[in-house]
């Protein structure tokens, strides 16, 4: 069983239907984590995904609204009375991704794990780690000025691709490649850009269809998406099947 939710289809614009970033791919029983924007922890919960239960966590790159709710998560498995966290968690981010870890943990010890192992680590260039039945590889993007990685998940003869926040280039379209789902960053509609940082509409169809993924689901979608065509204006350039992310969907595979 393989099941994708989308935990925050948003950004950094604070906007109530769409929390910052955040996705779980539930593979069986184990959950996935991507991304832990403000807000993430709460919808972990309305989503019925439990936080002491999770042990991996995947960052495509350090922006706040892909990293900030780190503070809480931690807080939160450190710090819940008449518990303790004795399983090991591991977190996964791009080069330099520690380091900053540990400069959060400077101000905030109390994300210092007390009771259980953190195994950091680093998805540089491109990395594989696996599981039990998974396998995830990193690719790394561009976005501005920003270290950045996309992500692609292998699972149960499956391919789910992640693309973070990238702008537009051939790496997103290699890690994309014959992805049966794409997760894809939509920052903009077609009349706006931002080379080298988001994708607008025009973008997005294009990386999806070099890459020749058959679904896609568009995320990090900033509020003024909602007010216009962007369907329709990565129809006229793929051919696949293309929905809106929404925050608490479940996608089965
Ligand atoms: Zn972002
Ligand atoms: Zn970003």
């Amino acid at each position: 069983m393989i099941e994708v939710i989308i935990l925050g289809s948003g950004t950094g614009v604070p906007y109530y239907p769409r929390n910052s970033s955040g996705y779980c791919i539930k593979i069986n029983d184990t959950p996935l984590l991507f991304d832990m924007g403000a807000g993430i922890v709460r919808r972990m919960l309305e989503a019925g995904i439990d936080y002491k239960t999770t042990e991996h966590l995947f960052i495509s790159h350090r922006h706040p609204d892909h990293t900030s709710d780190l503070i809480p998560f931690f807080f939160a498995m450190n710090y819940t009375p008449q518990y303790k966290r004795t399983t090991p968690f591991y977190l996964y981010g791009p080069d330099g991704f520690p380091e900053i870890m540990k400069k959060m943990m400077d101000i905030y010890p109390w994300m210092l794990p007390r009771h259980f192992h953190l195994e950091m680590k680093e998805m540089a260039k491109k990395t594989e780690v696996s599981g039990e039945s998974w396998m995830v590889r990193s690719q790394p993007v561009i976005h501005g000025d920003v270290t950045a990685v996309s992500y692609r998940i292998e699972t149960q003869g499956k391919v789910i691709a992640y693309s973070g926040d990238s702008g537009y280039c051939d790496s997103l379209i290699e890690n994309a490649k014959d992805a049966d789902l794409l997760i894809i960053e939509c920052s903009f509609p077609s009349r706006l850009e931002l080379k080298g940082v988001h994708l607008n509409t025009r973008e997005v169809a294009e990386v999806a269809s070099k890459a020749g993924a058959k679904k896609l689901i568009l995320t990090h979608l900033y509020p003024f998406c909602d007010e216009e065509p962007i369907l329709e204006e990565i129809r006229e350039n793929f051919k696949g099947e293309v929905q809106k992310g929404e925050d608490l969907m479940k996608v089965n595979l």
